[in-house]
């Protein structure tokens, strides 16, 4: 298939209307760049469902808190551009951030009380920004298929919830987290770790491994999550909430059911880092 770098949005809505044109099936991949196993295992599973991939790579603004690292993000277009076409993208989506959203732009998306829990209440504002983007793209490409990370499991949630109270006709799927091989999950801000906290950072699956298997076993709740809480900061980490929720609703969990779902974010010098788990048995 032919390879298209949409800049964009007129050059995108027209690689969109011939790819539509062919009956091919498109599945996207929303990304803002930095692409990493994680991403490159998305455009793949998005390869097995549809003829046609769409890759965004866009550094959104609107996501990012005053304080938070939005200048500092690393952007490197022509080596993303590489790896996802090597991934099997047939069009990459970079928009300018005037291409996103012109002058005027006053439309803000809130998907609820889902947004202002665990990440959305350290980061006030950012699921409006993610939601809004996710509906602005989901709009401008109008795929069958769009994939998601787990890594990314409330942001997972915040646009199933999207898309279904919107009736937006987009089949979301949820992709399991890609780990290094110590366990960390896979993420753009692992570059800014120094060597000594790329060490350490393992510690934060393991804490999550360890929690979960110790409520599955029936150990208390509340207990459980201070004693991996304070293990992490015993190690250097500052823990902003390791909790219990609802797999989809993300509810808070005072006993031991499933679905469940253990969410952690933590920062490790100057880096925030987040993960989750699914709880079996
Ligand atoms: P980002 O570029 O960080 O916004 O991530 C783009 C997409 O890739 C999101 O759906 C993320 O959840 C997903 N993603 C990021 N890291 C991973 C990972 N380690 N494993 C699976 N998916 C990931």
């Amino acid at each position: 298939m032919q390879f298209t770098i949409a800049r964009d949005l007129d050059t995108l809505q027209s690689a969109m209307r011939g790819i539509a044109g062919q009956g091919k099936r498109i599945a996207f991949v929303p990304t803002m760049g930095a692409l990493h196993e994680g991403h490159l295992t998305l455009i793949r599973e998005a390869g097995k469902l549809a003829e046609a991939v769409v890759v965004s790579i866009f550094v959104n603004p609107t996501q990012f808190g005053p304080n938070e690292d939005f200048g500092k993000y690393p952007r490197m277009l022509e080596t993303d551009i590489k790896a996802a076409q090597g991934a099997g993208a047939s069009v990459i989506y970079a928009p300018t951030t005037e291409d996103m959203y012109g002058s005027n732009f006053s439309t803000r998306i809130s998907v609820g009380p889902m947004s202002t829990i665990l990440c959305g209440a350290f980061r006030p504002g950012h699921f409006d920004g993610v939601a809004t983007v996710v509906a602005k793209l989901l709009l401008r490409v109008l795929p069958h298929f769009a994939l998601f990370g787990q890594k990314d499991y409330q942001q997972l949630c915040v646009i199933n919830r999207l898309v279904r109270d919107m009736d937006i006709p987009i089949e979301i799927i949820g992709v399991e987290t890609i780990r290094e091989r110590d366990g960390l999950a896979m993420s753009s801000r692992n570059a800014y770790l120094t060597p000594e906290e790329r060490a350490t950072a393992p510690k934060l699956y393991a804490a999550l491994q360890s929690a979960a298997r110790a409520i599955e076993s029936g150990a208390p709740i509340a207990a459980t999550l201070q004693k991996e809480k304070d293990a992490l900061a015993a190690a250097g980490f500052r823990v902003e909430y390791m909790e219990l929720r609802e797999s989809y609703t993300l509810a808070e969990l005072h006993s031991f059911r499933k679905p469940a779902r253990l969410l952690v974010a933590a920062w490790l010098g100057k880096t925030r880092l987040i993960d989750n788990i699914e709880l079996s048995s």
